[in-house]
């Protein structure tokens, strides 16, 4: 077996998930066995506890595991399912270490990073099952924490046969305006940092903002220690998934295949959306501290051929008046209610919900999003004035949604939520029968903790209400998985995330109709 080691340095957030994932989608199209594992240096088990807005929206596996975003580049890229053992982090090393010791496992010896932790690490590395295994290390060099997973690496390049490893830098090189110049004196410090881990790297990809001249390029090669051709400069791009064509053009796949003495087959054709519809597409948010928190729907929408949506501070609309609001929200023509947790910017929601009802807008929640269309319906249609979460309100005497039954009894926050895929039943004559083509059982991912309550409030979906409007359950499973608004141009909420099973090349049905009936509204004006 091959193994393909990303690690970065400089910076982080440089695009090293998008340069793995585009690799190992290079490879695979070149008939090669390729299996991919993200190492999180952090201490959390998974990335489940995470605030998005730190770290990132937490990608949900079909296995029902909390992962780190580049699972989603990677399940994207790869158009293959990532489960549990595509990534380690750091927590879930030390804990298996320490569980060890406690039930005797390496007794009488005192236990140390290296070799018991080293070892555990090695031993997740080698347990991957592809011919060439793409290993990209979280963070950048240089970081306390990754320490013990370059260790770990380097030990195995030594171990194992000369063309078994290669090592790959992504670093960035900063352009100074001030002098028109390209500066590669942080990536120079960056190999250094690698070096003295026992590295050497075999390739350095040169990230920055535009294409950097050929001396710079040598420069690069000189002081990183590795020859011309194995210089890759990166320069961003509008359209991400246009990277792996880059790549293709510069061989990357090919040069790092000839290091691994691995065969290639001509590679298949890569086929991504290149032209967007112009739609703006509002985003109702609460997490905006970093643009990924919300990752794989605005990759589901783009991936659908529309332009990517605009996020739209959830907040901010709480403290609209209505007409104000409506105002606002005009100038969309879909929205977008994302999952989330907690009260802050509920009302916002709620808010979006009622203008996407009353005027007509294409809008679809996911998870907390449909939990609020249920709530927005309750308290304007069916004049229940104070219905509410139990997340939020816990008083609320029209508890239309709450906690699952099987949740009281957990103590515990992580990875205890209803998580991964789940089966359920789409009901016929309703818009998902469409979406989904007739087939009457579907498995979605899930990840929450509420639920509809079904029981209590059935007189919700029962006929249409005097003001006229009717919503249906559309999916359902031991919970209400799906409702919808009939006669709206597209009205649909889902319990659970179809945006996690976005393929490039095969977005989810969901986010398809919903740009179609945005099409069909334009068309109709
Ligand atoms: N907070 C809600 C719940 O736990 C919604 C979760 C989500 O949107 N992922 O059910």
């Amino acid at each position: 077996m091959k193994y393909i080691v990303v690690t970065g340095g400089v910076l982080s957030g440089i695009g090293k998930g998008i340069f793995s994932a585009s690799l190992a989608r290079l490879l695979k199209d070149s008939g090669v066995d390729v299996s991919v594992l993200k190492v999180d240096p952090y201490l959390n088990v998974d990335a489940g506890t995470m605030n998005p807005n730190q770290h990132g929206e937490v990608f949900v596996t079909e296995d029902g595991y909390e992962a780190d975003l580049d699972l989603g580049h990677y399940e994207r890229f790869l158009g293959e399912d990532m489960k549990r053992s595509n990534n380690i982090t750091a927590g879930q090393i030390y804990s298996k270490v320490i569980e060890k010791e406690r039930s005797g496992g390496y007794l009488g010896s005192t236990v140390q990073i290296v070799p018991h932790v080293t070892g555990e690490i090695k031993d997740r590395i080698l347990s991957l099952q592809g011919y060439v295994n793409v290993i990209e290390i979280g963070g950048t060099v240089g970081d306390i924490e990754s320490e013990v997973f370059l260790e770990s690496v380097r030990e195995l390049a030594l171990e194992r046969s000369q063309d078994d490893f290669v090592f790959v830098h992504v670093t960035y090189v900063p352009y100074l305006s001030v002098s028109n110049e390209f500066k590669t004196k942080p990536t120079q410090q960056s190999v250094q940092l690698l070096r003295r881990a026992g590295i050497n790297p075999d390739m350095i990809v040169v990230r920055s903002e535009k294409c950097v001249g050929e001396e710079v390029l040598n420069k690069v090669a000189l002081f990183g220690g590795v020859p011309h051709d194995m210089v890759i400069n990166l320069p961003n791009l509008s359209n991400v998934y246009s990277v792996l064509e880059t790549l293709k053009d510069l061989q990357v796949h090919t040069k790092v295949a000839q290091r691994l003495s691995v065969k290639l087959k001509s590679c298949a054709q890569w086929i991504y959306p290149k032209d967007f519809k112009p739609f703006r597409v509002a985003l109702i948010a609460k997490y905006l501290g970093t643009d990924d928190a919300y990752k794989s729907i605005v990759e589901s929408v783009f991936l659908s051929g529309c332009r990517k949506p605009e996020t739209v501070d959830s907040e901010m609309l709480e403290s609209l008046s209505w007409e104000e609001v409506c105002e606002y929200l005009d100038q969309y023509d879909g929205l977008i209610v994302p999952g989330g947790f907690g009260k802050r910017g509920i009302e916002g929601k709620i808010k979006a919900i009622r203008y996407a009802r009353e005027h007509g807008k294409p809008i679809l929640g996911i998870c907390l999003g449909m939990q609020l269309m249920i709530v927005e319906f309750a308290r304007h249609v069916m004049g229940y004035a104070d219905a509410n979460s139990t997340e939020f309100d816990p008083a609320t005497s029209h508890a239309v949604i709450t906690m699952m039954e099987e949740q009281k009894r957990i103590m515990k926050l992580g990875g205890t939520m209803r998580l991964g895929s789940q089966e359920m039943e789409i009901q016929p004559r309703t818009r998902l029968w469409k979406i989904y083509r007739g087939s009457h059982k579907i498995k979605e991912r899930h990840r929450h903790r509420y639920e509809v309550n079904y029981d209590m409030f059935q007189d919700m979906f029962k006929k249409p209400s005097e003001s006229g409007y009717k919503l249906v359950v559309a999916a359902k499973s031991a919970f209400v998985e799906a409702v919808e608004l009939q006669d709206h141009p597209f009205f649909v909420g889902v319990q659970y995330h179809p945006e996690f099973k976005t393929k490039v090349g095969k977005p989810h049905p969901i986010f398809v109709e919903f740009v179609s009936s945005i099409s069909r509204e334009e068309a109709r004006k």
